[in-house]
């Protein structure tokens, strides 16, 4: 059985990975660019499992076990060392209450820390303008191209054939079989087909065998800074209360990256940069954490939140088509949800079914039949 995996980010390595350790040999990866074009080289490389929903919450929580697992398997590194949300509202810290005990329920340790408490875990915050904090000692961050190397490295040495710069034009379908992906280098003949491209290129692909594909890429414009020696002591601080949800981390080799959600022309160009950017998403973190006014700015890219309707992934199967499936839309956590994908993946092209029942309820078909999921801890 041949597999055809078009996509070359981290959803379509772990997806490839999934596929081979239960037996399948014949994995070809096409990827319009090269590894990692798309936004998984593009993110800032964190994961949690404390989100709203009962999906993200139980995929997510099971993806960072499986990332974990990854250390010894792959080689993988990741660092444990929490999300702080800050509430510069006492009425936000009500809210997180009721999100903590939700965590709780599903074994995430996460829990409402003091002022006092919040300067512990993050030595220099300004006090004055915090009302408390949610932590969640469960998340944390990675190096995302060494991470993504090392798997890349690993499926090649098992068979995995990857054709970099050839781009997927179009799936050619005869009745509900997709036949072969017609690409910028020939035809590419397989029996299944699974698209993760990302936003847009899954949207196009899907198009030419009429499916169509409810995602929008949603400019995002971190900015880092030269390598310092450790500031930031937890992987992420989120300035919750601040619209466009601001936040601050710092990078394995020292950089400290910011970034906000900044209202912005849909699907603007990865070269659309703005100047205005800068001030507004610094600014506000430079408020809470005040001795980040010394840092030096080096650069600033542009990467896209691939964004569905209800910010959840599509999973699983494209009806009517008997071999064509899906795996995008990450709306912004796609990195830590990687080895979920392919175990999802994996699952539905080799049992029909996911081995997590709730994956069942984010695919395609939820936005037929108008039953949408809600998360609303969306970061920056
Ligand atoms: C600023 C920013 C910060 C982020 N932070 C985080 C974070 O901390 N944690 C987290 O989990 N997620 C984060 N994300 C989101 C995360 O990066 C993405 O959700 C994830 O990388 C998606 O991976 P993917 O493999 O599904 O898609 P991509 O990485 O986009 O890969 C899709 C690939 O398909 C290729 N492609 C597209 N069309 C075609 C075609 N027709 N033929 C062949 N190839 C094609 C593209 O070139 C691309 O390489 C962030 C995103 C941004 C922009």
């Amino acid at each position: 059985m041949r597999i055809i995996v078009i996509g070359g980010g981290i959803s379509g390595l772990f997806i490839a990975y999934e596929l081979l350790k239960r037996g399948i040999r014949d994995i070809i990866v096409i990827e319009e660019k090269y590894l990692s074009a798309g936004g998984s080289g593009r993110n800032i490389g964190c994961f949690r499992s404390s989100f709203t929903s009962p999906e993200h919450v139980i995929l997510m929580k099971r993806s960072i076990e499986l990332w974990l697992n990854y250390r010894s398997e792959l080689g993988l590194e990741l660092k444990q060392s929490g999300y702080l949300w800050i509430a510069r509202k006492p009425e936000t810290l009500e809210i997180f209450e009721k999100l903590s005990v939700f965590h709780r329920n599903y074994g995430i340790p996460t829990r409402v820390l003091s002022i006092d408490e919040v300067e512990h875990v993050q030595p220099g915050l300004n006090k004055d303008i915090i009302a408390g904090a949610l932590f969640d000692p469960t998340a944390g961050r990675m190096p995302i191209f060494e991470n993504l190397v090392k798997l890349y490295l690993k499926l090649k040495t098992l068979g995995v054939i990857f054709h970099f710069y050839t781009k997927a034009i179009r799936l050619n379908s005869s009745g509900y079989r997709v036949k072969s992906a017609i690409t910028s280098k020939g035809e590419i003949y397989g029996d299944i087909f699974i698209v993760s491209a990302g936003g847009k290129g899954t949207r196009e692909l899907l198009a030419t065998v009429n499916i169509e594909f409810p995602v929008i890429d949603e400019t995002r414009h971190p900015i880092i800074t030269e390598p310092y020696a450790e500031i930031l002591k937890p992987a992420l601080i989120i300035d919750w209360d601040t619209p466009g949800a601001p936040y601050v981390t710092q990078t394995e080799h020292g950089g400290i990256i910011f970034a906000r959600n900044i209202a912005d022309i849909p699907e603007a160009l990865l070269t659309s940069h703005r100047i205005d950017v800068i001030g507004l998403t610094i600014k506000p973190i430079i408020e809470l954490l005040p001795i980040l006014k010394y840092v030096n700015i080096l650069r600033y890219w542009i990467g896209y939140y691939e964004t569905t309707p209800d910010h959840h992934p599509i999973y699983g199967p494209i009806y009517p088509y008997e071999n064509l499936y899906v795996a995008a839309g990450f709306s912004g956590h796609g990195l830590m949800m990687g080895p979920i994908t392919g175990l999802l993946i994996a699952d539905w092209v080799l049992n029909g079914k996911p081995s997590i029942p709730i994956a069942e309820n984010l695919t395609l078909e939820r936005f037929k039949i108008g039953k949408l999921v809600k998360e609303i801890a969306i970061v920056g």
